[in-house]
């Protein structure tokens, strides 16, 4: 009925589906005083006015007045503590890591010459400024049409469109970040190196500041124009960028899949659309995941710097050195004096769903939000925009905004993404498998189509967190083999990619 998480909380979560009612009792020796909805706390002592609502054994905010026994503690009743203080966090612990290996864990993936491997062999077809997204479209159906049945071997063809190139300000240090997200996407293993660019022309940003025009090793051209003199009209640019597209394909053909160790994984993980139940169920798992799949040698990274920020003390002591502590400080500092150059702050988190399903502030949303970092040292912190650079795991810091964070970490080089949703978001992308889970069993019920797998099984008692850890890490293993496909990819259901620009535009 409801789970307390610390002994040092004077509230419990409502794991009942249609929630609890007035005067249901609770072990705590507490009568229910009004309806209490699922993934909302309920008051399990008197809290007066003024004193800390406690959740994962913190302060998640200060009572505005005094809340009875058995109430529902909801958004209007709290004030919202202060942040962590910056200069003020807990060193680098130095603590003995005990992560204990685990080994013969492999998936069947693409092995790339530098040594990456791909989940998916796929063509991308990268735009480098929007005005030819138009181009990229009716290409990508083409190939799709005429091109991919010759190439059993490739998965797909996904086009890479965005709202960058042009009228916009390249003389901004800010600028640094939506350029490196598109070198670096380009550079994701799943396009096996075969990526080719459709520009404009008079574009500011210059296709080949994104990639070589000619392929080191096989000479390929890379970059087609559409302003180009030799073109005549539009179905002479279709043609050259088909005759472009089979090049590629036919070196993507020779691409297959073989046994690779599961060190090779590069899982992202996100959650979106959260709600009181995520901190409970699906972030834990995701957590005992993240920890497996650091223990097998992979890599796995967790973002949203709005979502940890509250919760940034509880992360610093698990950095590994003083670089990776100053590290993450910096990526924070800088997002608070980002929020504030918009006149905002962290407030502007969580959102309506969040607040609905039970998140009553940005606090107790990152006390949940973090739990998907597992307990495994942080060896290292990503700017937005850069690669993986160590195995273990990561912060890559980004925004919490779904696209945006899933767009980064597809440039930070993940090969696989979770996504662990409370209120039910469709997200996907074309070029990364994303496992979805739920947070409760009400939501994989009604989405049973949308959503891989169900860790409200968690709080229903059905299965422990190792347990679904397990679950969700062995069908990472089978999804990244490409034996299972997830949802998005099975009912075509996909995100725009969204650059992080935080320049301006021109
Ligand atoms: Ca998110």
């Amino acid at each position: 009925m409801v789970i307390r998480i610390t002994e040092k909380d004077n509230v419990a979560i409502v794991t009942s589906e249609s929630g609890l009612s007035p005067g249901s009792k609770l072990d705590h020796g507490c009568t229910v005083k009004e309806l209490v909805p699922l993934g909302h706390k309920v008051a399990l002592s008197k809290i007066s006015k003024g004193e800390a609502v406690i959740r994962y054994g913190v302060p998640i905010g200060y009572a505005k007045y005094t809340i009875d026994k058995g109430e529902w503690v909801n958004e209007k009743k709290l004030t919202l503590p202060a942040p962590p203080d910056l200069g003020q966090l807990p060193k680098p612990s130095n603590d003995e890591y005990s992560m204990e290996p685990i080994t013969g864990y492999t998936f069947e993936g693409y092995r790339n010459k530098n040594g990456s491997v791909g989940t998916r062999n796929i063509l991308a077809i990268v735009t480098s400024v929007q005005c030819v997204a138009g181009l990229a479209g009716h290409l990508t159906k083409k190939i799709k049409k005429e091109l991919l049945p010759k190439y059993p071997n490739v998965d797909n063809v996904v086009a890479i469109n965005h709202t960058y190139g042009c009228g916009v300000a390249l003389n901004t240090p800010l600028a640094e970040i939506p350029i490196r997200t598109l070198q670096n996407i380009l550079k994701n293993p799943n396009f096996g190196n075969e990526v080719m660019i459709l520009g404009l022309g008079c574009e500011k940003l210059r296709p080949e500041q994104l990639i070589n025009e000619l392929d080191d090793s096989t000479g390929l051209r890379r970059i087609l124009y559409m302003q180009d003199q030799a073109f005549d009209g539009f179905a002479g640019i279709v043609k050259g960028a088909m005759n472009m597209a089979e090049d590629h394909l036919s070196r993507l053909d020779q691409r297959n899949r073989e046994t690779c160790p599961a060190s090779e994984l590069v899982v992202g993980m996100q959650c979106g659309g959260s709600d009181g139940l995520s901190g409970i169920t699906g972030n834990p798992v995701a957590g005992y995941t993240a920890d497996l799949i650091v223990r097998a040698g992979g890599s796995v990274m967790f973002s949203e710097v709005t979502e940890v920020r509250d919760a940034v003390h509880l992360l610093t002591p698990r950095t590994v050195n003083d670089q990776v502590y100053h590290a993450l400080i910096e990526e924070m500092k800088w997002y608070d004096d980002y929020l504030e150059a918009g006149k905002t702050d962290r407030s502007a988190n969580p959102t309506p769903g969040n607040i609905k399903g039970g998140l009553s502030n940005v606090v107790e949303k990152a006390m949940g939000s973090i739990a998907k970092s597992g307990t495994s040292p942080i060896v290292d912190v990503i700017p937005p925009g850069k690669r993986v650079k160590r195995k273990g795991l990561s912060f890559a810091a980004t925004p919490a905004s779904d696209f945006v964070c899933g767009t980064l970490q597809l440039a930070a080089g993940t090969n696989l993404q979770v996504f662990i949703t409370g209120r039910g978001t469709p997200y996907g992308l074309s070029m990364v498998p994303v496992v979805k889970m739920s947070t409760n069993t009400r939501l994989s019920t009604r989405w049973h189509d949308l959503i891989d797998i169900d860790a409200g099984q968690v709080a229903s008692g059905e299965k422990n967190i190792e347990e679904m850890g397990w679950e969700l890490f062995n069908y990472i293993l089978e999804v990244a083999s490409g034996n299972k496909q997830v949802a998005c990819d099975k009912l075509g259901l996909h995100n725009d990619l969204v650059l992080f620009n935080p320049g301006p535009i021109t």
